[in-house]
């Protein structure tokens, strides 16, 4: 049995705002198994990207943890502090973000980043973390590496530089992985080497991967778990198979059927419709009532409890609740 690495129990991440506090992410549960992939799923501003900041202790100056617990395995990760965080970063856990130009310095060479972990925390020369700095680039698939090191992040082709950005995330073989929507800004071809390079990479090295997407084709391309959250909450979760082929929230329902089908002529591109409740918004009951075509008056009012209905697969749903409480789910 693969060991759990990532334990997230009841976080509550909250901002404090112009029009008073909010919170982004609300009572969310998970957790990550050594050379597991969970992907989150979910639409821009449901808090999955709120999720990851507050795993990695890198919330903006104005939003915080207000409730819960995170362990990276033993260590209870919300209770450190900053530089106790930042010694763990790069360390334990790191993380690639959607663009690599905004998060590598594009005054410093790939060489400077890239030796920069390796020193500050194995240690290293910088003679030896040059030569470990270009086995990581051989590694992530950059050709020509004693060359590259040298070079500008603004040198380098949009892919490279993402590969770069894992290369520093790998730098200290760090137990978790938590890559942010990190081929978005990539065509289609090099999306697909960059997706299957950390797959190789979590299989290789029994990383534990957080890929956060709100493309559910990736989904299906590498996760062996899935979260979906709506508007800050997590409506459903289960290993990847049941979330395709027996989605149960109708959310997760409406966001498979907008995934256009290029093999089906006859198919019909079904977008959800509606939009993401503002965060400020008051929403009682189910956060997803105003866009559920089976809201009821119930759904309206009573927060949905979390359902078990095949091992690991969880839903936040009334309809499910009450098909399983009455004897008729058919799975
Ligand atoms: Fe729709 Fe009600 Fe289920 Fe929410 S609880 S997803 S409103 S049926």
């Amino acid at each position: 049995m693969q060991e759990t690495l990532l334990e997230v129990k009841n976080l509550v991440t909250e901002f404090r705002t112009a029009d008073g506090t909010v919170q982004a992410v609300r009572d969310v549960s998970f957790s990550v198994k050594k050379g597991e992939m969970l992907c989150i799923v979910g639409e821009s501003g449901c808090g999955k990207s709120i999720t990851s900041l507050s795993v990695m202790g890198l919330l903006p100056n104005n939003g915080r943890i207000a409730n819960g617990e995170i362990r990276l395995e033993d260590t209870p990760i919300h209770e450190l502090n900053y530089e106790q965080m930042r010694k763990l970063r790069g360390m334990k856990m790191s993380m690639i973000f959607q663009e690599p130009m905004t998060a590598l310095n594009p005054v410093l060479t790939v060489g400077f980043q890239l030796r920069e972990p390796l020193m500050l925390h194995l240690k290293l020369s910088k003679s030896e973390a040059t030569k470990k700095g270009i086995e990581l680039l051989k590694k992530v698939g950059i050709p020509y590496p004693e060359k590259r090191i040298n070079q500008y992040p603004h040198e380098l082709s949009g892919g490279m530089r993402q590969r770069v950005m894992i290369a520093i995330a790998l730098a200290c073989n760090p137990g978790l992985l938590i890559a942010d929507e990190p081929t978005t800004a990539l065509d289609v071809t090099i999306q697909a080497q960059i997706l299957d390079l950390i797959k190789d990479l979590k299989d290789n090295l029994n990383m534990g991967v957080v890929f956060i997407t709100h493309d559910m084709g990736v989904v299906a391309e590498i996760a062996d778990k899935v979260m979906v959250m709506y508007a800050g909450k997590k409506v459903e979760e289960g290993p990847v198979q049941d979330i395709f082929d027996n989605p149960k929230h109708p959310y997760t329902i409406g966001l498979l059927n907008s995934v256009p089908n290029v093999d089906d002529p006859n198919f019909v591109l079904e977008p959800i419709q509606g939009s993401l409740p503002s965060l400020t918004e008051t929403i009682h009951g189910c956060r997803f009532h105003e866009r559920c075509a089976w809201a009821t008056e119930k759904c309206k009012q009573t927060v949905p409890p979390e359902t078990e209905v095949s091992k690991g697969h969880m839903v936040s749903c009334w309809l499910v609740e009450e098909e399983v409480e009455n004897g008729e789910y058919a799975g």
